[in-house]
């Protein structure tokens, strides 16, 4: 079975000490999920007593003010320039930072240069020269995506056999998108892999690059920080709020937001969409779903900025046109904000994600969290965490759980319609029925606990 292993007597093994290689953390060096995840994860198993650090290249673009005490500890020779290593810690993470002097992560960005699979390669076989040179025996040396791959070869090629013998090597994708031939490679060399929804594992397993390592492969849910996004405890929003003043903090979040972005100041259904503008995330559908609100008299909020220049200028055009016919009912914002993302998850009474695919999403998760409700399509981790009030009661139940938004199946305009219709109508024609939802899903649990016993299950296996 290559779905969710069970969690049960790892309370009481003795603790682990993981190694995270990875090229993204939130917040100081986040692009997407895989940031969210590298932290939020490491938080929850550190919580859990075992001994967490994570090495991340040393980004002349990174968020450094989000690093609390970052010294300089000591240099090293490898690959031909001289390493510095700073440590420093990140939400109470133990991070150590590589900087080669040969200027590589100097560029301004995390992804986006011609040579990114030359300076990540060089990047993960730094890493574990410096495991090796400081004398580290972690228990598992965690890696993700095609970013840090390298690490499972290298590591069996270079590292098992010189001082690292100890460790195990655990290998996640978080997207299959990119860099196909890595995340081959990392397949057959890890000792587990992992995806990070059963549904997405289950999309991919016929993949050829997946198919022949089903013994070794588990579909784990991601999950999210409850102190990293907490609407009780949140800068970024006007009135502090839990379940149980839910009403009250959602309206007061949703005039800021209006004030915010210069829509009218009205009590209307809005709906919020954050995301990267790629195709992925099912930018028609999106384009669709904007129009198909304003019909219906409600308000947009869009947050999202596209790689593509040509997609962003593209909804550079719409955004014109849109904030001179409906100025009073949409924005869009084609940026990356994260401080506006928060007013969004709390303001909105929605958040849209018609994702094409979508390995397991964290929008959906953070926007329950602020007792907003997801209106999904049917795929990957979406499935698995979203519950449409008219059709999935019997599976909402089978999980332990109350149905907890609308969701669609296909990838045409009428899929959005479905859901996004019976969403606007649920708010217009039964308010109280709609606000005591938005309680209910406050209260449903999306953070780590449980998935984090699951790592710690496969971590575990991975040393047997
Ligand atoms: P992906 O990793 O494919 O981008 P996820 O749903 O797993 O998608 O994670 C997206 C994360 O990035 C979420 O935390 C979301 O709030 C954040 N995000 C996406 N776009 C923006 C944006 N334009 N501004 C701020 N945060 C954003």
């Amino acid at each position: 079975d290559y779905h969710i292993p069970v969690s049960g007597g790892i309370a009481k093994e003795p603790p682990m000490h993981i190694v995270h290689i990875a090229v993204e953390m939130a917040p100081i060096a986040k692009v997407g999920g895989l940031g969210d995840v590298v932290t939020s994860l490491s938080r929850a198993v550190q919580d859990l007593n075992h001994s967490v650090d994570i090495i991340l290249p040393k980004y002349d673009c990174m968020k450094i003010s989000h690093v609390k005490d970052l010294h300089y500890q000591r240099s090293y020779s490898w690959g031909g320039t001289e390493i510095k290593v700073w440590f420093g810690k990140v939400e109470g993470l133990s991070v150590y930072f590589l900087e080669p002097q040969n200027g590589m992560f100097w560029a301004g960005c995390v992804y986006g240069c011609k040579n990114d699979g030359e300076r990540f390669g060089f990047f993960c076989h730094a890493a574990l020269e410096f495991l090796q040179q400081s004398g580290f025996h972690p228990d598992i040396i965690h890696c993700h995506d095609w970013s840090s791959a390298p690490v499972a070869w290298l590591f069996k090629d270079h590292y098992m056999h010189y001082g690292l013998s100890k460790s195990r090597v655990v290998f996640t994708i978080h997207n299959l998108e990119f860099g196909a031939n890595n995340i081959g490679k990392a397949m057959a060399y890890s000792d587990k892999a992992t995806t990070v929804s059963p549904t997405y594992s289950r999309e991919i397993s016929g993949n050829p690059l997946i198919a022949s390592h089903l013994h070794k492969f588990h579909g784990i849910l991601n999950g999210i920080d409850p102190d990293i996004w907490d609407p009780y405890n949140d800068t970024y929003i006007p009135v502090p709020y839990t379940s149980e003043n839910v009403v009250e903090g959602k309206r007061t979040a949703k005039e800021a937001l209006q004030q915010r972005l210069g829509l009218k100041k009205a009590d209307l259904p809005l709906v919020g969409i954050i995301t990267r503008l790629t195709h992925q995330k099912g930018i028609h559908l999106i384009k669709h779903a904007i129009w198909r609100t304003l019909e219906r008299g409600g308000q947009v909020v869009l947050l999202g900025s596209a790689p593509d220049p040509r997609v962003q200028n593209d909804f550079v055009n719409l955004a014109n046109h849109l904030h001179s016919s409906h100025h009073d009912r949409a924005r869009l914002c084609l940026t990356y904000d994260e401080p506006l993302s928060h007013l969004i998850y709390a303001g909105a009474d929605f958040i849209l994600v018609p994702s094409i695919f979508e390995p397991c999403g964290l929008t959906q998760l953070t926007a329950m969290r602020y007792g907003s409700i997801a209106v999904v399509r049917k795929t990957g981790g979406l499935f698995d965490t979203v519950f449409d009030v008219d059709h999935d009661k019997e599976r909402a139940k089978a999980q332990g759980l109350e149905p907890n938004g609308f969701n669609f199946d296909g990838a045409d305009p009428a899929g959005v319609d479905y859901a996004l219709n019976r969403a606007i109508s649920a708010w217009y024609d039964g308010r109280d029925w709609f606000n005591s939802m938005c309680k209910k899903v406050m209260e449903q649990d999306w953070s780590w606990n449980k998935p984090a016993l699951d790592y710690l299950e496969l971590y575990h296996s991975a040393r047997k």
